[in-house]
């Protein structure tokens, strides 16, 4: 098939796409309407927990399709009963609601903390966040995210985001007034490229947060479900948010997305919060399968064996090639460049023959590695060789 023969003319143009239609995927890789194989190192944009059409999610939806779909989020259903006591389990948060996407559950995330502003604060309800942070594309997170011109793109937005910088816990104190609410990070700034706030910063939020009575919330839609080899992020820096947001990995491809909060914050009053597919059993059945797969003996270690030997090969990379280093937690990983050819090794990537490598460069000179959580060592071994070869073909150039 060629791709010619494809008119992707009834499809709304939001962004600048390759001449490629995907047509199947199988662990870590993915493979074209020519037949052509990709090594996948984006996996969805960090999605792909257990690479493409995991075994353990095609037996949860097909089992599950066949039970029950949608009763509606106005009843009971037993997989998102089920997933609520895993996630809050697992975690420090009391109770779940459910979403379908990233954005909707920062969303939630946002009215919670006004709601509970409004009970325990007098109304205020400002939140601050970070500079170049993200959290979504709906009007009031992208006034929360910090990617510059966001809040002004389709304005009037949604006030009350002042924007701090991240592991700068004085630019925090200095925004905070009577009107402030809350604070919200992501505990790594995935979109950004790859920047991890420091446990001492995540540390001194909590008790900045603690002394001027406001919410801590962790957007961990990339870096929760495994992502950073620790089931959340905000576990590696030993603190207690109040609330936390997931998508990304909890569906492991599909549309699943969380909002958790403890006990004392659940302050939503019937009617204020809700969504028509929102804890469907369909959705929340794979979102099962992929959470026991994450908690299945070793599967952490080998998550985190496999992060070091990226890391690894990555600041090896740097050291052969003059770079700037490496950084990440987990499989949620970047290679610091020393210049900005980072799109043009991705576009060499996709081109290598026969099978081409699939990477991310969120910024010129920032290359993102997302692969599947389960990714063996010989892919990564695979990707580096290829990434090395690409480096020194893109710079003979
Ligand atoms: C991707 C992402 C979002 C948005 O999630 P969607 O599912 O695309 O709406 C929000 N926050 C962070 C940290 C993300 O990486």
């Amino acid at each position: 098939m060629e791709f010619s023969q494809f008119n992707t003319n009834a499809l709304m143009e939001i962004t600048s796409r390759p001449d490629l239609v995907f047509v199947r995927g199988q662990g870590s890789w993915l493979e074209d309407h020519a037949g052509k194989r990709y090594l996948d190192f984006v996996q969805g944009w960090a999605v792909n927990t257990l690479g493409h059409c995991a075994p353990e999610m095609q037996k949860a939806l097909l089992e599950q399709s066949k039970l029950l779909m949608n009763p509606s989020p106005a009843f009971y259903n037993l997989p998102s009963i089920e997933l609520a006591e895993r996630l809050t389990g697992a975690s420090v948060f009391d109770r779940v609601f459910f979403a379908n996407s990233g954005g909707e559950a920062n969303e939630g995330a946002i009215k919670l903390a006004r709601k509970w502003g409004q009970v325990n604060k007098k109304g205020a309800y400002k939140i601050i966040t970070m500079n170049h942070g993200f959290h979504g594309r709906t009007l009031a997170t992208m006034s929360a995210s910090g990617k510059p011109g966001w809040d002004k793109m389709f304005a009037p937005q949604v006030e009350g985001f002042p924007k701090a910088e991240i592991n700068d816990l004085e630019s925090v104190r200095k925004l905070i007034d009577d009107q402030t609410v809350a604070i919200m990070l992501e505990p790594v700034q995935g979109e950004a490229g790859v920047i991890p706030a420091s446990k001492e910063f995540m540390q001194g939020l909590r008790k900045l947060a603690d002394e001027h009575k406001l919410l801590f919330i962790v957007d961990e839609v990339q870096t929760g479900m495994g992502r950073t080899g620790t089931m959340f992020a905000y576990q590696q820096s030993d603190v207690v948010p109040d609330i936390m947001t997931l998508a990304k990995g909890i569906g492991g491809g599909v549309p699943l997305a969380a909002l958790l909060a403890r006990q004392e914050v659940c302050v939503f009053s019937h009617g204020d919060q809700g969504g028509t597919y929102n804890g469907n059993p369909l959705m929340a059945a794979v979102g099962v399968a992929v959470f026991d797969a994450l908690a299945a003996p070793g599967f952490m270690e080998s998550v985190n064996a496999r992060a070091k030997q990226l890391s690894e090969g990555l600041l090896a990379l740097s050291a052969k090639y003059g770079m700037k280093g490496e950084r990440g937690m987990g499989l949620l990983r970047a290679l610091v460049m020393d210049r900005d050819d980072g799109p043009a090794i991705v576009e060499a990537a996709r081109n290598l023959s026969p099978n081409g490598l699939l990477l991310n460069a969120p910024r010129g000179n920032l290359l993102r590695f997302m692969p599947a959580l389960n990714v063996t060592a010989e892919e990564i071994d695979t990707m580096l060789t290829q990434l090395d070869g690409l480096i020194a073909q893109v710079r003979k150039a």
